[in-house]
C-alpha cells in the first residue's frame, strides 16, 4: 500500500526537497495535494511529475497561466487562502508542513484534524500557537513527526519512555554567516550577505533567521512545544559544521546525539517513511573526513534573538507571538531592502515591549494578536526609516 501525502509549500526548499525525494520512490507515496505561494510553473512542473489528485496555488493572479500548463492534465485546481485550507481537509497518511511563516497555521490545524501524521518544518505556526497545534493534533491522534533538523534529531534520540530523566535538549546551531563577524559589520549587513548559509541551502526567510540567531530561537520555542519540555531544559550550542543536528543528555550521564551531512533530505525521509526507513540519495556522512566537531557558547552580547526566547516562554504565549509576527514583518522588510540588518532587532525588540504581556485564549486571540503585531510593526518601521506603506 502506498502512503498518501499531502504537501503544503511544495515549491519551496523543504517543498523541493519532498518532492525530490517522493519522485524517486513512486512505488512508496501517493500523492494527493500539491500547493504553491507564487511560482505557478514550478508548481505546475511538480504536478505533471507526481500527478497529485489537486494543486492549489495561493496566488490568484496567476490562475490562468497554472489552467492553461495544467490543461488537458485531469488534475483539479484550486486558487486562493481558503482553498489551500480546503484542501488540507482531505485524509492523507501523512501531511507535509512546508508554507514559509504564521501563514501555515490555517491549513496546518485543518491537517491535524485529518491526517494520520503531521510531518511540521513550518515552524512559525509552533512558535505562534504551539499549545493549540499539539492539543489539536493529540485530540484527533494525529502523530507529530518534527522535520526541522534539529528537532528531528532529538526525535530520533528520544526516549518518551524516560522522560523523566531527560537532563536537558541541547540544540546545535551552526551560527549562521555572521558566526565570527564583528557586531557592526553584522548590523550593517545586506540581505544578499545575511542569506548565504554556510552550510545549508533554505528559503530565504529562515536564511535571515539562521543570520540573526533568530531561527535558533524559534527553536528553542518550537523545541519547548514538540517535547513539552521547559526552558531551563533546552540549551544551544554553537556547532559551525553542522554534523551533530541535535543531542539529549540523559541523567545517567548518556548523551545521545543524531549525526548526519546538512542536508534536509535526511529528516525530511525519515518523517515520510516513518516509522520505517527509506534510501536518499543525499551524500551519506563519512567519517573519516571529519577532522574535527568543534562547539562554542553563542555570543548574546551580539545577538540578543536566543534570550528572547527564553524570555518569551518565560513570560507566555503572547510574546511568542509578538517575537514570531516582529521578526516575520522585519525580515521581509529586510529583504526588500527597505531596512538595515539592525532594524530587525530594533523592531523585534520594541514589539516584545509592547505586546508580551498579552494573553490569548485560543485561536481567534492568536489571530488577531498576530495581525496587531504586524500592524504596529509596520508602523514603527515606517516611522523608523520613512517607509511609504
Ligand atoms: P520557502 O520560502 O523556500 O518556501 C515556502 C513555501 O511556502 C513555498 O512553497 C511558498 O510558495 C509557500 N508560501 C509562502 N507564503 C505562503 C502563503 N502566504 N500562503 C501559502 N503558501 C505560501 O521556505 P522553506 O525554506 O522551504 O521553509 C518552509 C518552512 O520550513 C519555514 O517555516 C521554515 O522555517 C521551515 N524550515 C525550513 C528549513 C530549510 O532547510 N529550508 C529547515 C527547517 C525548517
Ligand atoms: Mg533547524
Amino acid at each position: 500500500m502506498r502512503k498518501s501525502v499531502s504537501i503544503f509549500g511544495s515549491t519551496g526548499s523543504i517543498g523541493c526537497s519532498t518532492v525530490d525525494l517522493i519522485a524517486h520512490n513512486p512505488d512508496l507515496f501517493d500523492v494527493k495535494v500539491l500547493t504553491g505561494g507564487a511560482n505557478w510553473s514550478l508548481l505546475a512542473d511538480q504536478a505533471l511529475a507526481l500527478r497529485p489528485k489537486l494543486v492549489v496555488l495561493n496566488d490568484e493572479t496567476h490562475a490562468a497561466d497554472l489552467t492553461a500548463k495544467l490543461s488537458g492534465s485531469g488534475i483539479e485546481l484550486a486558487f486562493g487562502r481558503q482553498a489551500i485550507c480546503d484542501a488540507a481537509k482531505i485524509p492523507v497518511d501523512l501531511t507535509v508542513a512546508a508554507i514559509m511563516g504564521f501563514a501555515g497555521l490555517a491549513p496546518l490545524l485543518e491537517s491535524v484534524k485529518v491526517s494520520k501524521a503531521v510531518a511540521i518544518a513550518n515552524k512559525e505556526p509552533l512558535v505562534a500557537a504551539g499549545d493549540l497545534f499539539t492539543q489539536a493534533a493529540q485530540a484527533a491522534g494525529c502523530q507529530i513527526l518534527p522535520t526541522d533538523s534539529e528537532h528531528n534529531a532529538i526525535f530520533q534520540v528520544f526516549e518518551p519512555e524516560n522522560r523523566g530523566a531527560i537532563k536537558r535538549l541541547i540544540l546545535t546551531a551552526s551560527g549562521g554567516p555572521f558566526r565570527t563577524w564583528a557586531k557592526d559589520a553584522i548590523l550593517k549587513a545586506t540581505p544578499e550577505q545575511a542569506v548565504k548559509h554556510p552550510n545549508w541551502s533554505m528559503g530565504a526567510k529562515i536564511s535571515v533567521d539562521s543570520a540573526s540567531l533568530m531561527n535558533k530561537a524559534l527553536e528553542v520555542i518550537e523545541a519547548h512545544y514538540l517535547f513539552d519540555m521547559p526552558a531551563d531544559k533546552i540549551d544551544v550550542l554553537v556547532h559551525p559544521q553542522s554534523i551533530i543536528h541535535s543531542m539529549v543528555e540523559y541523567i545517567d550521564g548518556s548523551v545521545l546525539a543524531q549525526m548526519g551531512a546538512p542536508d534536509m533530505r535526511t529528516p525530511i525521509a525519515y518523517c515520510l517513511s516513518w516509522p520505517e526507513r527509506m534510501q536518499t540519495s543525499g551524500e551519506s556522512l563519512d567519517v573519516l573526513k571529519l577532522s574535527r566537531l568543534e562547539f562554542e557558547e553563542a555570543r548574546h552580547d551580539v545577538f540578543p534573538t536566543l534570550g528572547w526566547a527564553y524570555d518569551a516562554l518565560r513570560s507566555g504565549a503572547g510574546a511568542c507571538i509578538a517575537l514570531n509576527a516582529a521578526n516575520e514583518v522585519a525580515v521581509a522588510e529586510f529583504l526588500n531592502k527597505k531596512i538595515d540588518f539592525a532594524g530587525i532587532f530594533t523592531c523585534v525588540e520594541k514589539m516584545l515591549e509592547n505586546f508580551a504581556g498579552q494573553t490569548v485564549q485560543g485561536l481567534e486571540d492568536i489571530v488577531y494578536l498576530d495581525d496587531q503585531v504586524r500592524n504596529n510593526a509596520k508602523a514603527f518601521l515606517k516611522a523608523c526609516y520613512g517607509l511609504s506603506q
